[in-house]
C-alpha cells in the first residue's frame, strides 16, 4: 500500500502464478510447463536472430508468425492475432469482446486469471458452478450474458467438453462472444478451430507455452473470423504496437514448423500421463479423466494442503489451490518419466507413513 498507488490499484485482485523456486534437483510439477526441451529447430532460430537487427522494432504485426499459425491452424491469415502469451490475448479479448453490459459467465472451477480480467477491466461476472464431477454443463450456459469464457480441457480439472457440446452452444449463444481457451487442447482434447468459418461469435484461443515448450518465449495466438480480430488489433496498437520481439517471433515460427517434433513429445507427455493416473489411483487417489498435460487428484485420507507441504519437504512441487471445492486436491503437471517416479515415491513415504 501507498500514497502514491491510485484507487484503482487499491482494488485490484491480482493473479498468484506458481512458484519458480531457484532450487536445485527440485521435482518440478507445479506450473503445468512441458518436461521436454522446445525444439533443436526452434533454439536454432533464436541464435541465428540474435544479431545487429535487434536494434530495430520488430514487426507490429507479427506476420510471419501468423502465417506459420494460420497455416497450422487451417485458417486464413486475417483470421489470427498475436500477443505477447496468450494471458495478453485474453486480456485483450476480455477488455475488447467482453465488456458490455451483461455478466460474462464462466466455470467457477476455472483458470483463475478470468475473475482477474474481470475485476482489471471492471466486468461484472458470473461463476456457473460446474457439476459434483467436476463438469462443465453446457446448458448451464443458457442465459442471459456478454460473453462466455471456457477453457477446454478445464484448468485444473483437465477434463474436456467435446467439439459436438461446444458447437450446440455456439448454436444456441449468436449474440455474444464465445471464448474458448486451448491452451491443453493438444494433449487429447478436440479443437473448435475448425468452426471459426461457420460462427462469428468464436473466438480460439492457443499457446506456445504448454504442448510446444516455449513457456518462457511468451507467445500466444486468437483464432476467430476478421471483425474479432481486428478488436484485439484495437486493443493491441491502444496498449503496445510491438507484443512479440524478434527472437519470440523466429523461435515462434520455428515451433510451428517442427510438427514431427510437437507430435513426438505431446504422445511421450501422454503416455506418460496415463501411466501417472495407473500409479496414482493404486496408492489410493480419485484421479480426474484428463485431456491435458496435468492429473488433478485427490486422497480419501489426506488434505490437498497436507500433501503438497510433504511433497514440498521431499522436493517435490506440486499446485494445490486453497479454494473452495478443490481444497481436497492437488494438480499435478505430468514430468519426465523419472520425475513421475520421484513423485509417485514420494507419495508412498507420505501414505506409508501414517
Ligand atoms: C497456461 C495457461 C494459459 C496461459 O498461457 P500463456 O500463453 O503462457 O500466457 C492460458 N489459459 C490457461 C487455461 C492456461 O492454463
Amino acid at each position: 500500500m501507498s500514497k502514491y498507488w491510485s484507487d484503482f490499484v487499491h482494488q485490484l485482485v491480482p493473479y498468484v502464478p506458481g512458484e519458480q523456486p531457484k532450487i536445485d534437483n527440485l521435482v518440478k510439477l507445479n506450473t503445468n510447463e512441458n518436461p521436454y526441451a522446445p525444439s533443436p529447430k526452434v533454439l536454432e532460430a533464436l541464435r541465428a536472430e540474435a544479431n545487429e537487427a535487434l536494434r530495430r522494432y520488430p514487426d507490429p504485426t507479427s506476420s510471419r508468425v501468423a502465417e506459420a499459425a494460420a497455416r497450422w491452424a487451417g485458417v486464413e491469415r486475417e483470421q489470427v492475432f498475436v500477443g505477447n502469451g496468450s494471458d495478453e490475448v485474453l486480456a485483450h479479448a476480455f477488455h475488447g469482446l467482453l465488456k458490455h453490459d451483461k455478466p460474462v459467465l464462466f466455470p467457477d472451477i476455472s483458470y483463475s486469471f478470468y475473475p482477474v480480467y474481470a475485476g482489471l477491466y471492471q466486468l461484472a461476472f458470473q461463476a456457473v458452478p460446474v457439476n459434483a464431477r467436476l463438469e462443465i454443463q453446457i446448458d448451464d450456459y443458457a442465459r442471459d450474458n456478454g460473453g462466455i469464457v471456457l477453457a477446454n480441457p478445464n484448468a485444473p480439472t483437465g477434463i474436456a467438453l467435446s467439439r459436438a457440446e461446444i458447437e450446440r452452444l455456439l448454436q444456441r449463444n449468436p449474440d455474444s462472444v464465445v471464448l474458448i481457451d486451448e491452451a491443453y487442447v493438444d494433449f487429447g482434447a478436440e479443437s473448435v478451430v475448425g468452426l471459426v468459418a461457420r460462427y462469428p461469435q468464436l473466438l480460439v484461443v492457443q499457446t506456445l507455452s504448454k504442448a510446444r515448450s516455449l513457456a518462457g518465449l511468451r507467445v500466444g495466438f486468437a483464432f476467430g473470423q476478421r471483425p474479432l480480430i481486428e478488436a484485439l488489433t484495437r486493443v493491441k496498437d491502444s496498449f503496445n504496437s510491438y507484443p512479440l520481439d524478434r527472437l519470440a517471433s523466429a523461435g515462434a515460427v520455428a515451433a510451428l514448423e517442427d510438427v514431427p517434433y510437437f507430435e513426438d513429445t505431446r504422445a511421450r507427455v501422454i503416455a506418460s500421463r496415463e501411466a501417472l493416473r495407473g500409479q496414482l489411483t493404486q496408492l489410493g487417489f480419485s484421479v480426474l479423466p484428463s485431456q491435458a498435460n496435468f492429473l488433478f487428484a485427490r486422497h480419501p485420507s489426506f488434505g490437498g494442503a497436507a500433501l503438497a507441504q510433504a511433497l514440498r519437504e521431499r522436493a517435490v512441487l506440486v499446485r494445490h489451490f486453497r479454494a473452495p471445492r478443490i481444497d481436497e486436491y492437488l494438480r499435478i503437471t505430468v514430468g519426465l518419466p523419472e520425475e513421475n517416479a520421484a513423485l509417485v515415491k514420494a507419495l508412498g513415504e507420505i501414505l506409508g507413513a501414517r
